[in-house]
């Protein structure tokens, strides 16, 4: 018996699926990995900073799942419009949404539809050279640019903004955005967080990299740094070593300024077409809740990328927790035969690798849930894609991709990743 399984997305949550079925079933298990894109590997690709390298470094990992015979990716194959959901479900055994969560949560407040406010699933996109967002042209002709959260997402963006070109150089930032980014008149950067810094969701090895940028210095305002915190979690006493010594840098001693600025929360985005300025109100935290104080004030600024989190794009059919943006789901379970993992089961929390104990546990539902009901799997998608005339991108075509992408770079940077459809396809022509 095998039981066929597609999962749909190759990023993280989608690999460490697919490898916690094979070591649970073995031989037993035919598993397609599916992804609108050419490219595998989801947020490892499009979502780490292009200058963290070393943690792109676990695709290596999901390299080695792609080898195996009963694992196939396949490529540019857009679940939802070049097949349905319910056509998946005709065709294998169990289906698993390991979508992940591309939208941006919106900002909620006036004016965040303005030009110039760009949500970090977007801004990360167009600098990762997703493909959905080569054409975004941000513009950095500006003085000041402010980034909402404080979580690491925030930390990514002020930092790529910041760094020089030397210091992105074994990066593989997208040229289109080194273009922009290393052109830009930006002298500040600020970054807010409505709460304080024992609240601040970024991590200690994180922020400190933000203490040793070449162009940029950043500060803190030492009145919003706790006088005795007495005993912390680790995690916040190390970012707070962090921000002291930030707070004891000068404003303006390098040409660029980031400004971490806590008990900030964004009441509206100013401007005619485009935003111009930001209206903050200050904050104070109680029982670590966010309270208004009623106070107000304003930062002229050309862009705002709120980093705020993220959404599961919805799924005709399949039932969608609104308030979560994510699929409903009982442990990974939808419904018969259709489960979710990673973000799209629990929504963008954690690191890379929370999603594989996640997977684990939807590898193992699947294994004792799901038998063999003879359905064709990949036998019966490779019909439709036939019929339909598709262009599915193989394991051996991504790479392909990869190689001519490494073959293009220069100097310490490790690829030119290809920032549209065509040019990552003309690559396999
Ligand atoms: P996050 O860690 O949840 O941070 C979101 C931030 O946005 C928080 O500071 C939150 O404040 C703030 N926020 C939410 N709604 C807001 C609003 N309406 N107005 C103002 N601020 C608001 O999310 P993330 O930074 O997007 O990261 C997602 C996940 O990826 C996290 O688990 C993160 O650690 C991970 N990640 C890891 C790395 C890395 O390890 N290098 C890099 C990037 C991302 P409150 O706390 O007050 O809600």
């Amino acid at each position: 018996m095998t039981i066929c399984v597609a999962i749909i997305g190759s990023g993280p949550a989608g690999y460490y699926t697919a490898e916690a079925l094979v070591k649970s079933l073995g031989d037993d298990v035919c598993i397609d990995i599916i992804d609108r894109l050419p490219t595998p590997y989801g947020l490892i690709r499009a979502g780490v900073a292009p200058d963290h390298q070393s943690i792109k470094g676990v695709y290596r990992r999901y390299e080695k799942t792609n080898l195996l015979t009963n694992v196939r990716f396949v490529g540019n194959i857009d679940v939802g419009d070049a097949v349905t959901i319910e056509e998946l479900r005709d065709l294998y055994d169990a289906v698993v949404l390991a979508v992940g969560a591309p939208n941006d949560r919106p900002l909620g407040v006036p004016g965040h539809d303005l030009d110039g406010v760009i949500g970090s699933a977007a801004f990360v996109g167009w600098y990762n050279a997703h493909p959905d967002f080569e054409a975004l042209d941000p513009n950095l002709n500006i003085e000041t640019a402010a980034v909402i959260g404080n979580g690491n997402v925030a930390v990514d963006v002020a930092r790529v903004l910041a760094k020089t070109p030397e210091e992105m150089e074994n990066s593989d930032l997208a040229r289109h955005a080194a273009e922009i980014i290393h052109n830009s008149t930006l002298k500040h950067i600020y970054m807010f967080g409505r709460r304080g810094p024992l609240e601040a969701k970024f991590t200690p090895k994180e922020l400190g990299e933000l203490g040793v940028l070449t162009n940029c210095v950043t500060v803190v305002n030492p009145d919003h740094l706790p006088k005795d915190v007495g005993e912390v979690d680790p995690v916040v006493r190390k970012n707070l070593a962090h921000l002291e010594g930030f707070s004891k840098n000068e404003a303006g001693s390098k040409p660029v300024t980031l400004h971490i600025e806590f008990y900030a929360k964004p009441l509206e985005v100013l401007g005619e077409n485009h935003v111009s300025s930001l209206k903050m109100e200050r904050t104070r935290v109680e029982d670590g809740a966010c309270i208004s104080t009623g106070e107000y004030f304003e930062i002229d600024c050309g862009l705002v990328v709120p980093c705020i989190g993220y959404r599961t794009l919805p799924i005709p059919g399949v039932p969608y927790d609104n308030d979560g943006g994510r699929f409903k789901n009982e442990n990974g379970l939808i419904d018969s035969g259709l489960y979710c993992t990673g973000w799209a089961r629990r929504g963008p929390s954690g690191t890379i690798g929370t999603n594989r104990p996640d997977a684990f546990e939807v590898a193992e539902h699947i294994a004792t849930q799901i038998s063999d009901n003879d359905k064709p799997g990949r036998s019966g998608l490779d019909a439709l894609i036939k019929e339909r005339d598709l262009w599915a991108v193989t394991f051996r075509d991504w790479k392909r991709i990869e190689e001519a992408e490494t073959i293009a770079a220069e100097g310490d940077a490790p690829r030119v990743k290809f920032a549209n459809r065509g040019q990552l396809l003309d690559a396999l022509k």
